[in-house]
């Protein structure tokens, strides 16, 4: 059976990936999301199990220990990483598989799965990531400014080091909206 694709999102924080996520999640049928382990606590709307696995340090650690990772990444100060077995699991199964990793771990996702295509995400602006930052209401400003800050470095990262087929400036909405369906789309039909 012909394995699934990979398709993984990066972006840095604010810029819309999971507006556009959920938007492919509604509109291309069929793909699978990679559910990721952090230490990170849950914000009010967040659900263990279905926006992530919500581990304590500890636990984190031992899964780490045990190669349970098919990437892991320290971001914005915790602890992020994806469970390789349902990687592995969802493409031989011949199904696409959608991943949010940041650039960083997209890195060393890279190394063990070459044939990932990658989709970065970017703002118009610093101004406009910082307003959106603000009006999502979900962040602390000591939040809002350590992401900012890991912002910059992050779009360098993965303009110079990164592997991203394709890049997406989430400006107007629904004009991202229609780039970025038709992106998938061009990758799991190929
Ligand atoms: P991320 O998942 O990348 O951190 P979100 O999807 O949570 O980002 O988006 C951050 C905030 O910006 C949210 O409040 C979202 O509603 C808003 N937003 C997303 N895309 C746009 C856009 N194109 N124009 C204006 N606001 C946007
Ligand atoms: P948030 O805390 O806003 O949900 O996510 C913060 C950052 O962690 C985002 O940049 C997101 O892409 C990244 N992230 C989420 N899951 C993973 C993962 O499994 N691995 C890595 N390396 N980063 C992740």
């Amino acid at each position: 059976m012909k394995q699934g694709s990979i398709i993984v999102f990066s972006a840095p924080s604010g810029a819309g990936k999971t507006t556009l996520l959920d938007h492919i999640r509604r509109t291309v049928p069929g793909l699978v999301y990679s559910i990721s382990a952090t230490t990170r606590p849950p914000r009010p709307n967040e659900v263990d199990g279905r926006h992530y696995f919500f581990l304590s340090e500890q636990e984190f650690h031992r899964k780490i220990e045990g190669d349970e990772f098919a990437e892991w990444q320290a971001v914005h100060g915790h602890l992020y990483g994806t469970p390789r077995y349902f990687v592995d699991r969802t493409i031989e199964s011949g199904k696409h598989l959608v991943m949010d990793i940041d650039v960083y771990g997209k890195k060393m996702f890279d190394r063990h799965y070459p044939q990932a295509s990658g989709i970065l995400i970017l703002p118009p602006s610093m101004d406009e990531l910082t307003r959106r930052l603000r009006n999502r209401g979900t962040e602390s400003e000591e939040s809002i400014g350590v992401r900012l800050a890991n912002a910059k470095k992050e779009i360098a990262f993965a303009q110079t080091e990164g592997k991203y087929e394709y890049t997406l400036v989430n400006d107007d909405l629904e004009r991202a909206k229609a780039e970025v369906e038709s992106v998938v789309h061009e990758i799991i039909d190929s």
